[in-house]
C-alpha cells in the first residue's frame, strides 16, 4: 500500500483530490459531515442551475407566440415539483460519487472531522461516537458557508441564505437581494422568472464587481436585468431592517464604498419586502477543525495560507478549493484542479497550480463568461493590448433563437496578436467559453482564431467575428 492519505471534505475539491490520490496508488480515507459532492452539489452549482433552467423555461414559454405557439393559459412554476426534480438531480449525483469511490477503493467515512493533539483525525460519527483515522499526509478542502451581515443574521424565514433560496417552497411576493455578485445577481434571474418583484442593492458601483469580470459585460447585464424589471441599486447599501406585519420594512443607503456622496445619494430609500436574500460572500470552514494541533497557518479571515503547490506551514498538509479563499480561484473547476496537483504532491511530485487560464462561467440572464485577462488587468501587467468587440445581433443564429443581446470582446496584445481574454455576455456564452479557454491557454493569436472555420449558422460565430474584426479583416461589421 502507498502512503496512508487522509482528505478532510468530499466538495469538488476533495472528491477529487481523493480519487487521484487512489489511482496514484494510496491508501486513502475521504471523511465528509454532509454530502459527497460538498457545496457545489448540494447547495451551490448543481441545484441553482436547475432553478436556472426552470426560469430560463419559463422565460422561454412566455415568449411563445414570438415563436409562433399559441400559448393557451399563463404558465407558472409549479414549486413542489422544481424542488422535487433538483432533489433527485442530487441525489443521483450523489449515487454516482459514491459508486466511484466504491470503484476507486476510497474509504468513505460519515462525520465530522477534527484533527487531535494526538495526532489521529477524530471523526464524530451521526450514529454517535468517534473513529479516529491515521493519517500520514492530510489535504484539506473544507470549504466554506454563507456569510450574513450584522442585522441580517439568518432565519431562513425572513433573512435568508442562498441554502435557503435553494429550499424555497413558494414564490415570494417581493425580495431584496443584498450583494449584486455572481450568486445574487443569478437568484436574481432565477427569483424574476418565477414571478417575484426583486431588488437587488450593490455596494460598489457595477454587478459582479469582480476584477476578472469585464466592465462593459456588466453594464450590458444591467441593461437586461432593467428589461427584466429586476430593479438594481447601485452604489447602495442595507442600513436597517424592520419587521412590518408578515414582511420586512427595508431601509437602504449610501454605501460606505462610495467616494463624495452627493445628497440624492444620501437619501435613504425605503421598501417593503417578502423577505431579504442574504448573498455577500462565504466564510471558511477552518474554525473548529483543530487547525492549533497542526503548523497550517490561516489570515486574518481564517483562509488557508498555501505555497504555488498547494502546500500549507505544516510540511504534511496541502489544501484546496473554496477553503484558499477569493485570492485563489472560489469556483468548483479550480478545486478540482487544484485537487490533482495537491494529490500528486502529497505523494511526493511537486507539481504547482497555473490560474492564469481558468474560466468563469455566470448564469445569468443572458450568461456571462470569461477567461484570461480583462483589458485592465492587461495594462496592469504592463501588456500593449488592443481590444475588439462583436455584437450578437449580427449572427443569423442569434437572431433565429431570439436572443440577441450580448457581445464578444476579444483582448489581444498589439504587436503579436497574442490573445490575452476573451469576455463575453450573451446566449449560451458558458458553453463557448470552452474553446476561448483553449485558444488562451495554447496562446493563440487573433489570426489563429480569425482562420478557425466556425460552422453555420452557430453562437460559436460570435468567436470568429470578433477575432476577424482583430485580426482587422471584419465581415459584419
Ligand atoms: P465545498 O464544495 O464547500 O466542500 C467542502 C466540504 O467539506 C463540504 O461538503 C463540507 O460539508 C465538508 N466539511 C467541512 N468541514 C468538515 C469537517 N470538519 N469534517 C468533514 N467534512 C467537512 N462554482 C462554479 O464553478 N460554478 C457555478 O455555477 C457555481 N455556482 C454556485 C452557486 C452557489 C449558490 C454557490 C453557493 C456556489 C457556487 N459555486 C459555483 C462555487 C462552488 O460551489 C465552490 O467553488 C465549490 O463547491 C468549492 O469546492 P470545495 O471542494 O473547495 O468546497
Amino acid at each position: 500500500m502507498g502512503a496512508r492519505i487522509c482528505v478532510l471534505g468530499a466538495g469538488p475539491g476533495g472528491y477529487a483530490a481523493a480519487v487521484r490520490a487512489a489511482q496514484g496508488g494510496a491508501d486513502v480515507t475521504l471523511v465528509e459531515r454532509e454530502n459527497p459532492g460538498g457545496t457545489c452539489l448540494n447547495w451551490g452549482c448543481i441545484p441553482s442551475k436547475v432553478m436556472i433552467t426552470t426560469a430560463e423555461l419559463l422565460e422561454r414559454m412566455r415568449r411563445a407566440e414570438d415563436f409562433g405557439i399559441q400559448a393557451c393559459s399563463a404558465v407558472r412554476p409549479d414549486m413542489a415539483r422544481l424542488m422535487t426534480r433538483k432533489n433527485r438531480v442530487i441525489q443521483d449525483q450523489i449515487k454516482g460519487l459514491r459508486k466511484l469511490f466504491e470503484h476507486h477503493r476510497i474509504r468513505y467515512l460519515q462525520g465530522e472531522g477534527r484533527l487531535t493533539a494526538e495526532g489521529p483525525i477524530a471523526v464524530t460519527l451521526p450514529e454517535g461516537g468517534h473513529e479516529a483515522v491515521d493519517w500520514e499526509r492530510l489535504i484539506l478542502a473544507t470549504g466554506t458557508r454563507p456569510t450574513s451581515l450584522p442585522g441580517l443574521e439568518f432565519d431562513g424565514a425572513g433573512i435568508l441564505s442562498s441554502n435557503d433560496a435553494l429550499g424555497l417552497d413558494h414564490v415570494p411576493a417581493s425580495v431584496l437581494i443584498v450583494g449584486g455578485g455572481v450568486i445574487g445577481c443569478e437568484f436574481a434571474h432565477i427569483l424574476a422568472a418565477l414571478g417575484a418583484e426583486v431588488t437587488v442593492v450593490e455596494a460598489m458601483e457595477r454587478l459582479i464587481p469582480l476584477p476578472s469580470v469585464d466592465p462593459d459585460c456588466t453594464k450590458v447585464l444591467l441593461r437586461e436585468m432593467k428589461k427584466r424589471k429586476i430593479k438594481c441599486q447601485l452604489n447602495r447599501t442595507v442600513t436597517r431592517v424592520d419587521q412590518m406585519g408578515e414582511g420586512l420594512r427595508v431601509e437602504i443607503g449610501a454605501s460606505p464604498f462610495l467616494e463624495n456622496p452627493s445628497v440624492k445619494d444620501l437619501e435613504p430609500l425605503n421598501l417593503t419586502v417578502d423577505c431579504v436574500l442574504v448573498s455577500v460572500g462565504r466564510r471558511p470552514n477552518t474554525d473548529g477543525i483543530g487547525l492549533e494541533h497542526t503548523g497550517v497557518t490561516v489570515d486574518g479571515h481564517g483562509w488557508i495560507d498555501v505555497d504555488e503547490h498547494l502546500r500549507t506551514a505544516d510540511p504534511r498538509i496541502w489544501a484546496i478549493g473554496d477553503v484558499l479563499g477569493p485570492d485563489h480561484m472560489m469556483l468548483a473547476h479550480a478545486a478540482t484542479f487544484e485537487a490533482g496537483v495537491a494529490a500528486a504532491n502529497a505523494m511526493g511530485a511537486a507539481s504547482s497550480m497555473d490560474y492564469a487560464v481558468v474560466p468563469n462561467a455566470i448564469f445569468t440572464a443572458p450568461e456571462l463568461a470569461t477567461v484570461g485577462l480583462t483589458e485592465h488587468q492587461a495594462q496592469q501587467a504592463g501588456l500593449a493590448i488592443r481590444a475588439e468587440t462583436a455584437l450578437f445581433r449580427s449572427l443569423g443564429k442569434a437572431q433565429v433563437i431570439g436572443e440577441i443581446a450580448g457581445q464578444a470582446k476579444i483582448v489581444f496584445e498589439e504587436d503579436t496578436g497574442r490573445i490575452r481574454g476573451v469576455h463575453l455576455i450573451g446566449p449560451h456564452v458558458t458553453e463557448l467559453v470552452a474553446a476561448a479557454t483553449l485558444a488562451v491557454k495554447q496562446k493563440m493569436t487573433v489570426a489563429d482564431l480569425a482562420d478557425t472555420i466556425h460552422a453555420h449558422p452557430t453562437l460559436a460565430e460570435i468567436l470568429g467575428e470578433v477575432a476577424l474584426k482583430a485580426a482587422g479583416r471584419p465581415l459584419h461589421s
